[in-house]
């Protein structure tokens, strides 16, 4: 440390110095890492990247930022574990952007989160231009120029003051579809004529007050007068009677019966009902049809007449971000704004200024392609991490610490640089950036390397590296120096590529941004599909690809998975969940539609294997998702011990109340609520996180517990269950796709998508091969380090030799390389996307001449 000349303060130290950490696997770690600088956190998965930088670093700062603004929030704070570090100085205040799958809520949008479309409402409300004769107040006459305008809240559909009235704000309309309510009019009422009633009592009841009412219903339903028909069916009335049910001889009862007509029945249920079969029942009866009024823009009509630079707010929130800047340059100099009175104008200057600076960072960070109106939980979890970032970005904060998980994920390399100016900004404007990476685009750009090592789990937790990024080549120990040499550069492949076992052709592929599109796909193969992000992949392979090979294959999109249902109708939020806050503006049909396909008889099966979360609760792990525990729970309950205390497999689970805790529930931790902060969890006081009561554990293999084995590592568990045949095989494949290191417990909600996915693949693999399987993986390697990204993509090989079709949507040139055939689409984002930009193998692309594809020419880089 220096002191000044004249003995003042001594200059601040520039590193955060790290002392003895040891969270999850850190072996000790004592680390100095310099601020203000981009710093890339590196190593294989699980050698504790995210324990240091996330752990330990981030958890520190907001610990300490907690206490000092709150100091009632340290009672709290206490209950959850402390990070297990000795010391750290030099720490600032930090911002963590993690990667989140789940946080799509149906009202969020990008315009919300960015808050971009509350400054864009304040435009509309004070600088639109109000229709002569239609402005608020003064309906029907004429529109004084200076009277006053629409308020911001006016142009939100989630608002009483903004909602159509036809449709409150929902730009649907649900209708009962009158000619299903019948099922057949040859029936009889009291033979079921009438399909849309529930069943059981209730459908006995109405039949018995329409009886009492003077209705027949023993004849044929078509046989009664229309005037009673239309009556039955749609009445809004309620009328009451007094019901003599009939229930045989000597039976006297009554009782006051309300009858409701099948009409309101369906729409009452639909609207409701808190069970989704009964909703997913009364919908059957409705028709969802974009509402007339508002032509699916659910605003008032008051709100759509007001327009800006010509047009009105939904055209303005349908548009992507990089057209909408360059609709805001020409807003102020715009004929309608020139019209418009002095102080007017000055607003509508200003608030497009605002406005392009914030739409600016959005693009800057690579999201350009999206428009303010697209909902939040149709984004992936790399374009949601990068729409916080750009928010953060925009706060003009300095000295703060930004961590990052993987920002580069689901970004082709041109998105990368965009991305890596965008952290540069962030630095230059006197903030730190820690990013844990395996882009080795990124980590060659870094200022600073913290590489951990050498292998995952308790075979990692060390430094391997800690210096400038030119000289992490020294470091010989380390996997990363590996992959940053030169050389090593293509993912496991065949000598040469495959040769296609036919082809599977689509042909007018329509939606999103593509547009009559034709393209094949070769069977037998490892295709990887390409581009920029907003592209089209997704919508290509997603949905395109799968829904016309699960339609060929007569597959409803499966009830086991619920996301393959989410996926169906997305944005179609229900009466019952109007959202609040702003939601889809441009609620066009989310439909993908294929003209015509070929080839697809071929494939007799579809596997999608995504990145989602295994499961959502701390009680399913790997253990439970693979089916590997059910051979260790049978295991268990054929001890004597066991047998003695008449202790089934069952009993072993702990979702079964007689073997589980009773206090935790076999959860192993228990929940705290905390007053405006996250709900934190700790271990179960009861059984100190064993999930198991004291009983169970009293039976022992080999003197382990099951809770025992549930603490065990994949690999240690493959040694300990070496002669428990189902159960090996599963967990040397997880060891041998670089899953050796997790535990068999550890719980489904901190597994890491890249994790979730490979289990995902293991728990198919270890099937028995069935026919010819089409897999669809959207970029498997996200999340992995190159080391791991060569053991996936050598299953992936494995499973195209073994006769299947494997399509990846892909942006890691490593493993593009080692595909057969690729599938470019581009050139750009959004509407500047959507065409086949190349298609042929790798190397055979990347040695031809200028295909104006981003993708070969950076592909030419790793492959020549
Ligand atoms: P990386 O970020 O390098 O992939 P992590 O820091 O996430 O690695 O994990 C390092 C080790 O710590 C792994 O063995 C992992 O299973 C373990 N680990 C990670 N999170 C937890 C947790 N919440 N509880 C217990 N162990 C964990
Ligand atoms: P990629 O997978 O290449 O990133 P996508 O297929 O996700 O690209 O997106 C292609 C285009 O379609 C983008 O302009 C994107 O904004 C748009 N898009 C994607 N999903 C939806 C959706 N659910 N609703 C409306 N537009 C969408
Ligand atoms: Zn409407
Ligand atoms: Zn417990």
């Amino acid at each position: 440390m220096t002191q000044s000349p004249d003995g003042d303060a001594a200059a601040p130290d520039p590193m955060i110095r790290v002392r003895d950490a040891s969270e999850h696997n850190l072996r000790h770690v004592d680390v100095a890492i310099p601020r203000d600088r981009i710093v890339a956190f590196t190593g294989v998965s699980g050698s504790g990247k995210s324990s240091l930088a996330f752990a330990t670093i981030f958890a520190s700062s907001q610990q300490r930022y907690l206490e000092s603004v709150a100091p009632y929030a340290r009672r709290l704070i206490d209950q959850g574990p402390a990070p297990r570090v000795g010391d750290i100085t030099g720490l600032p205040p930090a911002v963590a952007l993690r990667q989140q799958h789940s946080a799509g809520s149906t009202r969020s949008t990008v315009g919300t989160v960015s808050r971009v479309s509350n400054v864009l409402r304040m435009l509309y409300s004070r600088a639109g231009t109000y229709p002569v004769g239609r402005g608020p107040g003064d309906l029907a006459g004429t529109f004084p120029r200076d009277a006053a305008p629409l308020d911001s809240d006016a142009f939100s559909p989630n608002t009483a003051a903004g909602a159509c009235p036809t449709c409150h704000g929902l730009g649907r309309l649900h209708r009962v579809d009158e000619s299903l309510l019948v099922g057949d009019p040859d029936l009889s009422i009291r033979d079921g004529a009438i399909a849309a009633w529930p069943f059981g009592w209730a459908r006995k009841n109405y039949r018995d007050i329409l009886g009492v009412l003077g209705i027949d219903v023993d004849v044929p339903f078509r046989t009664l007068p229309k005037k009673q028909r239309e009556w039955l069916l749609t009445t809004e009335e309620h009328p009451t009677v007094t019901v003599y049910p009939d229930r045989g001889e000597g039976y006297e009862g009554s009782y006051e019966g309300t009858y409701t007509s099948p009409r309101s029945w369906v729409l009452h249920a639909f609207a409701t009902t808190k069970s989704a079969a009964m909703r997913a029942r009364a919908a059957a009866f409705l028709t969802d049809d974009r509402c007339p009024a508002c032509d699916g823009r659910r605003l008032n009509p008051e709100a759509l007449a007001v327009t800006v630079g010509g047009q009105d707010i939904t055209v303005t929130n349908a548009m992507p971000l990089s057209q909408l800047a360059a609709f805001l340059d020409g807003v102020p100099a715009h004929p309608d704004t020139a019209l418009l009175p002095a102080e007017r104008r000055q607003a509508a200057q200003a608030l497009t200024d605002g406005l392009r600076g914030q739409v600016r960072t959005l693009i800057d960070v690579g999201l350009g392609y999206l428009a303010l109106g697209r909902t939040t939980s149709t984004l992936s979890a790399g374009e949601l991490q990068r729409l916080h970032l750009a928010t953060q970005m925009r706060s003009g904060l300095f000295g703060v610490l930004y961590v990052l998980d993987e920002p580069s994920a689901g970004l082709h390399p041109a998105d990368t640089e965009m991305l890596l100016a965008a952290l540069r900004r962030l630095r230059r404007a006197g903030n730190s950036v820690f990013v844990v990476e395996h882009n080795p685009q990124v980590i060659a750009t870094a200022d600073w390397i913290v590489d951990l090592g050498p292998g995952a789990g308790r075979f990692g937790g060390e430094v391997l590296y800690n210096g400038k990024a030119d000289g992490i080549g020294s470091a010989d120990r380390s996997a990363t120096a590996r992959y940053l040499r030169p050389g090593a550069a293509v993912a496991p492949h065949p000598e040469a590529p495959r040769e296609p076992r036919g082809r599977l052709r689509l042909e007018g592929v329509t939606g999103h941004n593509l547009r009559d599109l034709a393209v094949s796909f070769p069977l037998g193969t490892l295709t990887a599909v390409t581009g920029v992000s907003g592209s089209g992949k997704s919508t290509l392979v997603e949905r395109a690809l799968a829904e016309t090979v699960r339609r060929h294959l007569r597959i409803e999109p499966s009830g086991d998975d619920e996301d393959e249902t989410a996926e169906i109708g997305p944005g179609a939020a229900g009466p019952t969940e109007p959202s609040a806050g702003d939601a889809v503006w441009s609620l066009d049909d989310d439909v993908v539609t294929v003209a015509a396909a070929d080839g697809l008889d071929a494939v007799n099966r579809l596997v999608r294997v995504d990145q989602k979360p295994i499961g959502r609760t701390p009680r399913s792990n790997l253990a439970t998702y693979t089916g590997l525990f059910d051979s260790v729970r049978a295991l268990f309950a054929a001890q004597p011990e066991a047998k003695k205390r008449r202790f089934t497999a069952g009993r072993f689970s702990f979702n079964v109340p007689a073997g589980r805790c009773p206090r935790c529930l076999g959860d192993g931790v228990v929940s705290i609520e905390m007053l405006f902060l996250p709900t934190a969890t700790a271990p179960c006081p009861v059984c100190e996180g064993a999930r198991y009561n004291p009983d169970t554990l009293t039976v022992r293999v080999a003197g382990k517990t099951i809770a025992d084995v549930l603490e065990m590592t994949v690999d240690d568990a493959a040694v300990f269950l070496a002669d428990l045949t189902p159960a090996n095989r599963i967990l040397r494949l997880l060891s041998d796709i670089g899953l050796g290191y997790l535990t068999l417990g550890q719980s489904a909600t901190t597994l890491s998508g890249g994790e979730a996915q490979r289990i995902k693949l293991v728990s198919e693999l270890h099937r028995a091969p069935r026919g010819h399987t089409l897999y669809l993986l959207d970029e498997p390697t996200s999340g992995l380090h190159p080391a791991d990204i060569d053991l996936l993509v050598a299953r992936l090989q494995h499973l195209v030799d073994a006769g299947n079709t494997v399509v990846v949507v892909e942006h890691d040139l490593r493993t593009i390389a080692a595909a057969d055939w690729l599938v470019d689409l581009g050139p750009g984002a959004g509407d500047d996307g959507g065409r086949l930009v190349a298609e042929g193998p790798p190397k055979v692309l990347a040695s031809a001449p200028g295909t104006g594809s981003l993708t070969v020419s950076h592909l030419r880089k790793v492959l020549t």
